[in-house]
């Protein structure tokens, strides 16, 4: 398609065709940070009597014979010779008018790997264009992009190079910044990247050490602290109730207790306690390995709410969970004379408009339930804290979602699975941690056990001994992600194997397709001690929290996350008794689950485990930010990029304070359509 001087006034702002949406381009803008996957190096064309065998190779000559032979199968065949080379073009799979490109004559530039052949030297499917004879060589290496369907690697090259001649590519970072961190100006910066010269190393290139590379992933995570640290710095300004310790029911909850609080529970609270004080929302993620007794803590807090004069809010993922939240709360917070409300999606229509109502009198003053509670609309007649459990499970932009609701509550956020350091300075840089790193005293480590699959029966009869001591056992069916079906059946087939196999033992089932009230019914017996052996999906994965349990058997680990395997885990090691989780698995297994069971089988440490797997999985993976939508980056890489996040972090610090111009310029390169980022 040729381009008239006059198309080539591009509007940067314009938005580019839809087949581009897929590459996650917007706008015309958008363009100048698509940037290469690799290079190709067709700035040279090497003589045919040179050619290597087995190298990437760009040569060039003219069209001697072509033919479409038949045998062994149907192929087009073409030479070409320079001035003292031959080398042969064999095409299996080609276009009728392919054969054009090859007429008599035609000189060729043919980009492909040479071989050896039995007809002397060749190249399978090399990219060929005809040339004139004098046709000059591009100065630099040749981009290969990101492309799509409808988005063609030429269209894209391009598209591209209109845009680097006209955007504008002055540089965002005050001067100071850049010789601080010693970085590229931006303009040669992506120059550089898009069109290489061809001296540049292409190894520096490919493994992103390039200064150029370091310049663009500095800016990208640069714009990450500062679209963060901005969300938070307006919801600050909003405002919230300051509640301080007006009352004295966070004090009557803690006396009433059964235990003591950790130091790491103790210093925590205190933590929560004066931010809630502040007339300003509370922002905080409270961290803590599964079982290190987070609930207490939050439940604390809301006390102080409550006590305050204000109303507090539990939210968690999955029905079971809130549903053990509910109980948890009540028998805390009924003796002190406080109602819990139980509000999920599920209720029937009568008993969620009763929980609706006192939630907006005020009559109710504690609430329990699943994210129901604030997608529907709830409204609150004084909402002073809102406690999200498992908050992992949610991204970024959910995070943020719930906080636009119009009253202001101090938010906590806990999560079980303990956030390395480098994602909780990216993702989360919006929010203040708190972290508990002890475990309430008198647990027993949980001894964890690799075991092949076909020693089966053999563990049934171990369970079988197990629970006649009086202990109680989880049997954790294979999560089968292709069909929700099959794992159900594959759970009722558990159910119904070892019900028959033990029939001195009282077994339970339960699964997520299960309605909630059956659900809890079953989880309620499981807590009083009226199943022995629970058959379960992974829905027991979180929270879940039965002290007498000290077995737990998990079929087909192979399959299964390490985030899940440790959550899972969790469950049993709770009591005083010697606990022990048992991994099943199957044979062979492939490298990554053979990685994740050692890890899993030689560490407890749930941020040790979170970090290995952040390792083995990248930040995307892991944040689960495909289903949650969390911004991801595009270029920095968390893992090796640790350094520049901090300086990311330094500068974003300074250029909020000093740069407010400089701040809205970056921001506006690097976030223009990118919706995940937009600010709360
Ligand atoms: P998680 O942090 O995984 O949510 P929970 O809050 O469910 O953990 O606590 C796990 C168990 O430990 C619960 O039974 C809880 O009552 C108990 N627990 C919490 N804090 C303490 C403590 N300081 N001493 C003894 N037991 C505790
Ligand atoms: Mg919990």
């Amino acid at each position: 398609m040729a381009v008239t001087a006059k198309a080539a006034q591009l509007d940067m702002a314009a938005p580019l065709p839809t087949a581009f949406i897929k590459l996650g381009l917007a706008t015309y803008a958008d363009l100048l940070l698509h940037l290469p996957l690799r290079y190709e190096d067709e700035t040279r064309i090497t003589p045919i009597a040179n050619v290597l065998h087995g190298q990437l190779t760009q040569v060039q000559g003219v069209v001697t014979h072509c033919e479409v032979q038949y045998k062994p199968r149907k192929q087009l065949v073409a030479r070409i010779a320079d001035a003292d080379g031959e080398l042969s073009l064999r095409f299996l799979h080609f276009y009728g008018s392919q054969t054009k490109q090859f007429t008599l004559g035609n000189v060729i530039r043919a980009v492909g790997e040479a071989r050896g052949g039995f007809f002397g030297l060749e190249m399978v499917h090399a990219r060929c264009r005809v040339v004139s004879a004098d046709a000059g060589l591009p100065e630099s290496l040749t981009p290969v992009y990101p492309a799509a369907a409808g988005v063609s690697q030429t269209l894209l090259r391009k598209q591209i190079a209109l845009v680097l001649a006209q955007a504008d590519l002055s540089d965002t970072l005050p001067e100071l910044v850049r010789e601080q961190y010693r970085l590229m100006d931006f303009a040669n910066s992506v120059l550089a990247l898009h069109h290489p010269a061809p001296d540049v190393s292409l190894t520096a290139l490919a493994t992103r050490d390039h200064p150029a590379w370091q310049r663009i992933k500095f800016d990208e995570l640069l714009a990450q602290q500062l679209s963060l640290r901005l969300a938070r710095q307006t919801r600050r300004a909003l405002g919230a109730p300051a509640i301080g310790s007006g009352s004295d029911l966070a004090e009557r909850l803690l006396a009433a207790l059964p235990f003591a609080l950790t130091s790491a529970q103790q210093r925590v609270w205190q933590e929560i306690r004066s931010d809630m004080g502040q007339p300003y929302p509370m922002q905080r993620l409270l961290q803590g390995d599964v079982g290190s007794g987070k609930t207490v803590v939050a439940a604390l807090a809301a006390a102080q709410a409550i006590g305050g004069g204000y109303q507090a809010a539990f939210m968690a993922p999955t029905e079971i969970l809130a549903e053990q939240h509910y109980y948890k709360l009540r028998s805390w917070f009924e003796p002190l004379g406080v109602e819990v409300v139980w509000l999920t999606g599920s209720l029937p229509k009568k008993a969620k408009q009763a929980a609706m109502d006192k939630l907006l009198s005020g009559e109710a003053r504690l609430a329990a339930g699943t994210h129901a509670l604030f997608q529907e609309q709830v409204a609150f007649a004084r909402l002073g804290l809102a406690v999200v459990d498992e908050q992992h499970r949610f991204g970024v932009a959910q995070r943020l979602a719930l906080r636009q609701k119009g009253v202001q509550p101090h938010q906590l956020m806990m999560s079980a699975t303990p956030i390395p350091r480098t994602l909780s300075m990216s993702y989360y840089a919006d929010l203040d941690v708190s972290v508990i790193d002890e475990l309430p005293p008198g647990r027993t480590p949980i001894v964890t056990k690799l075991v092949t699959d076909n020693r089966r029966d053999e563990l049934v009869g171990l369970v079988r001994d197990k629970c006649q001591t009086g202990a109680q056992v989880y049997w954790v069916c294979p999560l089968i992600e292709e069909s929700e079906k099959l794992q159900l059946q594959t759970a009722e087939d558990t159910f119904a194997a070892l019900s028959l196999a033990l029939p001195d033992v009282k077994v339970g089932l339960v699964h997520g397709r299960m309605r909630s009230a059956d659900k809890a019914a079953v989880m309620t017996k499981f807590a009083a001690g009226d199943i022995d052996l629970l058959v379960a999906t992974t829905v027991i994965e979180v929270g879940v929290d039965v002290p007498n349990a000290s077995l737990m058997v998990i079929e087909h680990a192979e399959r299964m996350g390490l985030a899940q395997l440790h959550q899972l885990r969790g469950r049993v090691g709770r009591g005083a008794a010697k606990s022990a989780c048992v991994l099943l698995y199957q044979q062979p297994l492939s490298a990554l689950a053979r990685a994740r069971l050692k890890i899993i089988f030689e560490s407890a440490d749930g941020f040790y485990i979170a970090s290995e797997d952040l390792n083995l999985r990248g930040p995307g993976e892991f944040l689960g930010a495909r289903q949650s939508g969390a911004p991801m980056l595009r270029f920095a890489d968390l893992a090796e990029d640790t350094d520049l996040l901090a300086k990311a972090q330094q500068a974003a610090e300074l250029m909020l304070k000093q740069y407010p111009a400089a701040v809205e310029s970056h921001l506006a390169r690097w976030l223009a359509g990118r919706q995940e980022f937009v600010k709360a």
